[in-house]
């Protein structure tokens, strides 16, 4: 870390948007009370136990274990603690608005009816702005593996209940290798008419490459690429993604955690902002890295192995509001805040 400690104080203060987080992964401090409550025994005891479990290999053992943290949650109170938390964690890194995504087939479907769980989230948003005055978002992300048909019914399903519930977009997760988005594009079109944004997880893994942020803008056109850190292996993909300002929403420390780098430093972030790319910063999951991985921690990992100054800091947070689905009056609020907060805290 750093020893500039007045920029890491910077960081920590700083109003801030997180954009790609994955709210199925609740704080495993959570997630032992709620499993308590629910008598559902998990493979570790305390934090310290977690900590020695989480250890991961690759994205297929994340998955693994997701499903084994998700599978304490079974109630509307459940989701709405779950909300609840993301709020308090939100209000402590001075994130303004967090878009969050939920996969429904991969870590709830045949557990927990989809109403259930539509309904603990709208509650708890609105806890949250009441307490934390926190903008919370929702994005439902579908399950890759899934069949088609089925995600096209979880789109319907959705639909009347996205106002509602402060649902603003779509995306696309899990296994990224062998799962191509094409045979989706009939949801996310009905997801597109109904005013919903579009995203896809892309270009996460090596193995994946550029390629496959291609394939994700030839076939639904999206609003975001979530990841996409594996398109600084292709020229013309660079040249694209910085003349349509396709904002990424980049993940470092969760890519060191599944080692798709061995160390931040190999990261491609500044590279990719260097090429002229919108890119966010984003910490992706909670779980990461034991209890660790949180957006602030993620800030200043890069804040570090880049050596960046106050302004990366600024420029970084700008961009992620700006990438974010904010209506324009939001957008000048987060705006206004952060200018006033700029104002005190830069002299
Ligand atoms: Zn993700």
């Amino acid at each position: 870390m750093t020893n500039n400690q007045d920029l890491l104080r910077f960081i920590e203060g700083i109003p801030k948007a997180e954009l790609h987080i994955h709210l199925d992964s609740a704080p495993a401090s959570l997630l032992l009370r709620i499993a308590k409550r629910n008598d559902v025994i998990l493979p570790f005891n305390s934090l310290e136990e977690f900590n020695t479990w989480f250890v991961l290999t690759d994205l297929d053992d994340f998955m693994r274990k997701f499903k084994t943290l998700t599978s304490v949650l079974l109630t509307e109170r459940d989701y709405f603690d779950v909300v609840c938390e993301f709020g308090r964690i939100c209000h402590a890194q001075n994130i303004l608005r967090c878009e969050a995504m939920f996969t429904f087939a991969a870590a709830h479907e045949g557990r927990v009816e989809l109403d259930v769980l539509l309904s603990g989230l709208a509650e708890g948003r609105r806890a949250v702005k009441e307490n934390f005055n926190v903008d919370i978002y929702f994005l439902a992300d579908i399950d890759r593996t899934i069949n088609p048909d089925r995600s096209l019914k979880y789109i319907r399903d959705i639909i009347p209940r996205k106002d509602e519930v402060g649902i603003l977009g779509v995306g696309f997760d899990c296994e990224e290798t062998g799962y191509p988005i094409g045979p989706h594009k009939k949801a996310f079109e009905l997801a597109r008419d109904h005013g919903l944004k579009l995203s896809a997880h892309a270009g996460e893994e090596f193995s994946a490459g550029p390629e496959a942020v291609w394939e994700v803008i030839d076939n639904i056109q999206p609003d975001r690429i979530d990841h996409g850190n594996q398109a600084i292996r292709d020229d013309k993909l660079l040249r694209h993604l910085a003349s349509s300002q396709l904002p990424l929403t980049l993940c470092p420390m969760s890519n060191v955690a599944i080692q798709v780098y061995s160390k931040v430093e190999d990261h491609p972030i500044i590279a990719l902002q260097e090429r002229g790319l919108l890119v966010t910063i984003n910490s992706d999951d909670n779980t990461m890295l034991g209890s660790r991985n949180d957006l602030v921690f993620n800030y200043k990992c890069v804040a570090e192995a880049f050596d960046l100054g106050f302004e990366d800091i600024i420029g970084l947070t700008r961009n992620g509001f700006a990438a974010s689905y904010a209506s324009t009056e939001d957008l000048r609020r987060y705006n206004m805040s952060l200018d006033a907060w700029l104002l005190v805290n830069t002299g």
